[in-house]
């Protein structure tokens, strides 16, 4: 059991574990993420398929899912300095 620093709860906790995304992506949620924001995401990924209308077999649709992933879990990058 890995204990992670949650980017999205700020708690230490169980970490999610092997999530099965690619790339940073999945580096990143494997590293920062706990299992029970994990879990929270699981559960709201199937309404944002839905609402958003997502198939998620085609590249285009999967990106925009991976971006709302990341913003769901507060992994999005930093804006930049202006
Ligand atoms: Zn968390």
């Amino acid at each position: 059991m890995v204990i992670v620093h949650c980017a999205r709860c700020g708690e230490e906790r169980e970490g999610a574990g092997k999530v099965g995304l690619p790339g940073s992506l999945g580096a990143a949620i494997e590293a920062r993420i706990c299992a029970v924001c994990w879990q929270e995401w699981l559960g709201t990924q199937i309404r944002v398929i839905n609402h958003y209308g997502l198939r998620p077999a085609e590249r285009e649709d999967r990106e925009k899912l991976y971006e709302i992933t990341r913003e769901f879990l507060q992994l999005a990058e930093p804006a930049p300095e202006v």
